[in-house]
């Protein structure tokens, strides 16, 4: 199994042992970065379709939180997963996410519209939890969309949004654990979109611009990760379940 987590705004300089102790845990004893680069414009939609399609903005032409179709069609790596015979699962409480690859392409999809609780978070790790726990999952993609919210609402490394960070690491600590009982050898690759600073995000500012990218699980060793895109978590996710990658895709396979 691929446990694949997106961390909607969190900031690497967010995850010290204090605030986010089991993502801090994963950085230190997988393999990852805290110097991987997103994409401009540095905003959700944009940055989560250059992370399943494999290409920058400029490729796919998501520039804006509105989805509208490619002109040239890019598949995500879930729809590659699905074409290869892989039973996939999407799970997120930010809703335009849904575009992220072909309906038929999702073997099961959990869906709630509170980004704006912590409450939303945990419901929709509950989701993919128990989908892990029963549904025989080879991709399983589990959004967390609060902490993006609290950084808007108080400002990017508030003690809201610190708070927001805590309980995310927690709902990934849940989920990795219960991938684990299910599949000792599941590799876990998780990341975040963009970071922020104040209180929004979209510009070329390091705060911005600048993600933690990390591979986690029992064949992955120790390591530090360099030059590392967003874009590469596409052919990234397709090398962990056994395939190649779209020769569209532009990003590189980091598993080693
Ligand atoms: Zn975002």
């Amino acid at each position: 199994m691929v446990l694949h987590i997106s961390l909607d705004g969190l900031r690497p300089d967010a995850i010290t042992p204090e605030t986010c102790p089991f993502l801090n845990q994963m950085l230190r004893d997988g393999l990852g970065t805290r110097l991987a680069q997103t994409v401009m414009p540095s905003v959700t939609l944009p940055c989560h379709t250059s992370m399943f399609r494999g290409v920058p903005p400029t490729r796919h032409g998501i520039t804006s939180n509105v989805f509208t179709p490619l002109a040239r069609p890019v598949p995500s790596l879930v729809d590659w997963a699905f074409q290869h015979g892989k039973r996939t699962g999407m799970f997120f409480n930010w809703n335009e996410l849904r575009d992220l690859c072909a309906p038929p392409s999702v073997a099961v999809v959990g869906m709630n519209w509170d980004n704006q609780s912590l409450p939303g978070d945990a419901h929709i790790a509950d989701l993919a939890i128990e989908a892990i726990q029963t549904q025989n999952l080879d991709y399983v993609f589990l959004y967390q969309g609060f902490i993006d919210t609290a950084g808007h609402r108080h400002g990017w490394m508030s003690p809201e949004y610190l708070a927001a960070a805590t309980h995310a690491d927690a709902q990934v600590r849940r989920a990795v654990e219960a991938a684990q009982a299910i599949d000792p050898g599941v590799v876990v690759i998780w990341m975040s979109d963009h970071g922020g600073h104040d209180r929004g995000h979209g510009t070329e500012m390091p705060e911005d611009m600048t993600i933690p990218f990390c591979l986690y699980g029992q064949s992955i060793s120790a390591g530090e990760l360099t030059g590392v895109e967003i874009m590469d978590c596409a052919s990234t996710v397709s090398a962990l379940l056994g395939l190649g990658a779209h020769p569209d895709w532009e990003g590189t396979s980091r598993v080693p």
